[in-house]
């Protein structure tokens, strides 16, 4: 990862930027000023390695990605691409000499939060990793103009203050006003039989201006340059001259419509659909400019559409993009005259789908009627498309209207996306093994039955450039002398590691790393007058809050634990932090009572002196991806315990366990393989499996059984009602006994309890022993390798792309 700039050439490029664009020399700049001039070096550099990059491309005909999702969570630039570039080094020495330091310009660049949790980070993986491994790709998204909004905790209560990050990271977007396009929402549709065929007219739409802004993501040690490429809205020039001219200014302004609204904000609710209006538009603007420019791009090259599905893959992350299906039906169909069949068979060979949830919370189903007034022409392509496909389904299964209205796209008034993007893709994939069983067996066991080969599993991965080598450098040059540096480009190296599994020099090195890391954090925190014990045990669950995830119990646990306590404050117990870091969706009451929880517990805590040696609650506000590069490399435990069935994969697992932390978590989603990768031994699994859990709702689950014939649930159970700090807790009392339904809470967080606690047990006398637990350690960080974000796409360009693997 060596470059070859010299110091010199740096300052002269630094300086130059600095002149340019402030008038000013070395001396008289701040530190705002520096990182700005840093970021449009490096943007520099990017845009001669893009430049070649594309060359290359356009050589090779290669097949191109495109990858859409709602949300990127991408993270700080700065140190990623000085990373990936191999300049981290030269830029600090010439800083230093400036008497500037490198780390504080990092944090001069705000974290832009444009995603809510895994799905968005997980894109912004896939970005990282497609750079590196060279493949043509191009991420799309919207340019929120507000992130996910930041968290404050006030009394307990979670608070949102909007993210406000364009004024520091707006330096790494590159405003591409030749790529503009315009989108179309309202009016209707108006069919003509002409000599030509049907011809079809939109009327009296709303038009607004898409303008894109390019964000460049470097490879590591390649030629690779990935682009994600986010929308903006922008009000056309079309407001209503003569009202203007003729004085009646309001009716002028008012009379369009308000484009810029739409890329105001990201919507925060994670794993649960929003049926907003405005919602909606920001998905087909989405899609809609987004199949445009694609289109552009292919033409510019190729000059014809009918080899569209040879040279282009679209991706849809979720079913928040699948209005791109009868988008491109739209134009292949509507602007390039294409039949209706041909359209529909390169659509079906360009779009695969991606699905993410199986939370009915979470599934998209939009009313009919929205539909048919916010988008009247894609109301009626989706519409034609659902026709063939049931008339499809009729000769295939005559007589079996049940089968056919489940399978269908529009039914009982509501267009279902999860179906249309079955039905329009190429592939289906779940995002890890359980998972993909799951959706294959549930949600879309039809389709499945029906076209076996088209779905598939691709596990998923994380970008251990940033999670490992670039937020745990100790660690990553431990392994450069262990197994040398190739595991940076080729994670199945790491694999190497387990050769040191008796090696005492080696696990003493990886336990001193483990405190540097635990040190670094309290460090951080400190400066904000949190103070907690680097020498205790770091238990961290961070992740959204969501009644699936569970915190909830893993609270229980620990006020089984305080009460213990305060029954025999001499019980010998290693002192233990739990660290929590979630945001809760703002309307999502449950989520932010359990906050309200952890912060009051923890209050409670810090009254009793001899307890708080022993154990000590932390609730870390605004958990973000800045947060989780401190946090991640310092967990000794990382909690993973949701109800078995329903987290899909999970990525926080994999960040915890290539930084050495030991899992606590049940069989679900990615641990079921972190489990198969490091062995019974090596994890802590408690709980139901999810075919327990299955059968457990068909013999019937009472939440109230578990309370009466446990004493240990009982009394913490009764203490919610009695509360901490002062504050009861009879809401999460009430949903733990009773829930909606009258049988208790319906992520039978009592029914996993006795076993969490039990193998909770375990791991704490497994941390008795630190040459042991550092083997355990080891042998996780050695297991992540096939839990790199490279594997998932070498996976999706083998399996689902059908692009060649390059070398
Ligand atoms: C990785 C990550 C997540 C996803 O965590 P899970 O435990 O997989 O839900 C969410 N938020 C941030 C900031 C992350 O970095």
């Amino acid at each position: 990862m060596e470059s070859n700039m010299t110091k010199e050439e740096l300052r002269a490029l630094i300086e130059n930027k600095l002149s340019r664009h402030y008038g000013i020399s070395i001396d008289e700049a701040d530190r705002a000023q520096m990182y700005k001039s840093c970021a449009r070096t490096i943007l520099e550099l990017l845009s001669e390695k893009r430049t070649k990059f594309n060359q290359k491309i356009k050589e090779s005909q290669a097949k191109k990605v495109y990858y859409l999702c709602m949300e990127f969570l991408v993270g700080r630039s700065l140190k990623n691409n000085l990373y990936n570039l191999g300049l981290e080094d030269v830029f600090r020495n010439v800083l230093k000499q400036w008497n500037f330091d490198l780390e504080d310009l990092y944090n001069e660049e705000p974290d832009p939060g444009l995603g809510n949790g895994g799905l968005g980070r997980l894109a912004s993986c896939f970005m990282d990793s497609l750079a590196t491994l060279e493949y043509p790709a191009t991420g799309y998204s919207i340019c929120y103009e507000y992130g996910l909004f930041k968290q404050k905790i006030v009394d307990g209560w979670q608070m949102e203050l909007p993210d406000i990050w364009l004024p520091g990271g707006h330096v790494w977007l590159n405003q591409r006003n030749d790529l503009v396009c315009h989108v179309r929402f309202n009016g209707h549709v108006e069919e003509n039989w002409t000599d030509e065929g049907l011809q079809i007219k939109h009327l009296n739409y709303d038009e607004i201006e898409a303008v894109p802004y390019d964000l460049m993501i470097s490879g590591l040690d390649s030629e690779g340059v990935a682009i994600l490429r986010l929308w903006r809205a922008r009000d056309l020039n079309n407001f209503d001259m003569s009202s203007f001219a003729s004085g009646d200014y309001d009716r002028a302004m008012t009379e369009k419509m308000n484009a810029e609204v739409i890329c105001k904000v990201l919507y925060p609710s994670d794993n649960h659909f929003e049926g907003k209006t405005l919602r909606l538009k920001q998905q087909y603007f989405l899609v809609s400019a987004t199949v445009q420019d694609i289109i552009a791009e292919h033409l510019q090259q190729y000059e014809t559409l009918d080899n569209f599905s040879e040279k282009v893959a679209i991706h849809i992350n979720d079913t928040h993009p699948a209005l791109c299906i009868p988008e491109l039906m739209r134009i292949l169909v509507d602007d390039y005259h294409y039949s209706w069949q041909r359209a529909y068979q390169l659509v079906k060979k360009t779009v695969s789908y991606t699905n993410h949830t199986v939370l009915s919370e979470a599934l998209e189903k939009w009313p009919e009627d929205l539909i048919k007034g916010q988008l009247p022409r894609i109301y009626g392509i989706m519409k034609g498309l659902n026709e063939s496909y049931c008339q499809e389904l009729w000769k295939r299964y005559p007589g079996d209207w049940e089968k056919i209205e489940r399978m269908s796209i529009i039914s009982h008034g509501q267009v279902r996306m999860a179906n249309l993007c079955v039905i329009g893709s190429s592939h289906v994939n779940g995002v890890s093994k359980l998972h993909s069983e799951i959706i294959q067996k549930h949600i879309f066991s039809d389709y499945y039955r029906l076209d076996t080969k088209k779905f598939i599993s691709v596990t998923n991965g994380i970008a251990h450039r940033r999670w490992l080598c670039q937020s745990n450098p100790l660690l990553s040059q431990l392994l450069d002398d262990c197994i040398g540096p190739d595991y940076k480009k080729d994670a199945s190296q790491l694999g190497k590691f387990r050769n040191f599994y008796e090696n005492k020099e080696v696990l003493s090195r990886l336990q001193a790393i483990k405190q540097a890391n635990k040190i670094r954090f309290s460090n951080q925190l400190q400066q904000n007058g949190i103070v907690i014990d680097p020498q205790s045990i770091f238990v961290v669950q961070a992740k959204r809050l969501h009644e699936y995830k569970r915190q909830l119990l893993n609270v229980l646990k620990i006020i089984s634990l305080y009460l213990d306590l305060k029954d025999e404050p001499n019980l010998s117990l290693p002192p233990q932090t739990f660290l929590f870091a979630a945001k809760a969706a703002p309307g999502y009451y449950s989520a932010k009572e359990v906050i309200r929880l952890i912060w009051n517990l923890s209050n409670e805590i810090e009254k009793d002196a001899t307890i708080r040696e022993k154990i000590r609650v932390v609730f870390l506000e605004n958990y973000d991806v800045t947060m989780a590069e401190g946090l991640l490399p310092a967990a000794d435990v990382s909690e993973q315990i949701s109800l078995a069935g329903k987290e899909a994969s999970g990525t926080g697992n994999m960040k915890m366990m290539i930084n050495g932390a030991l899992t606590i978590g049940t069989m679900d989603g990615a641990n079921v393989e972190i489990y198969e990768a490091v062995g019974k031994e090596n994890i802590f699994i408690f709980g139901m499996t999810a075919e327990e859990v299955e059968n457990k709702w068909k013999e019937g689950y009472a939440a109230s059984s578990y309370y009466h014939n446990n004493e240990k649930i009982h009394r913490v159970v009764e203490y919610l009602r009695h509360g901490f700090n002062g504050e009861s807790f009879e809401s999460i009392y009430r949903y733990l006994l009773v829930g909606d339904y009258g049988i208790g809470d319906p992520y039978m967080c009592l029914a996993d309890f006795e076993s969490y606690l039990d193998v909770y047990k375990e791991l704490l006398e497994a941390y008795h022993a630190p040459f042991r637990w550092s083997q355990k350690a080891l042998i996780n960080i050695a297991g992540a390798e096939r839990f790199a974000a490279d594997r998932s796409i070498q996976e999706y360009t083998n399996k689902i792309w059908n692009i060649p693997t390059l070398v």
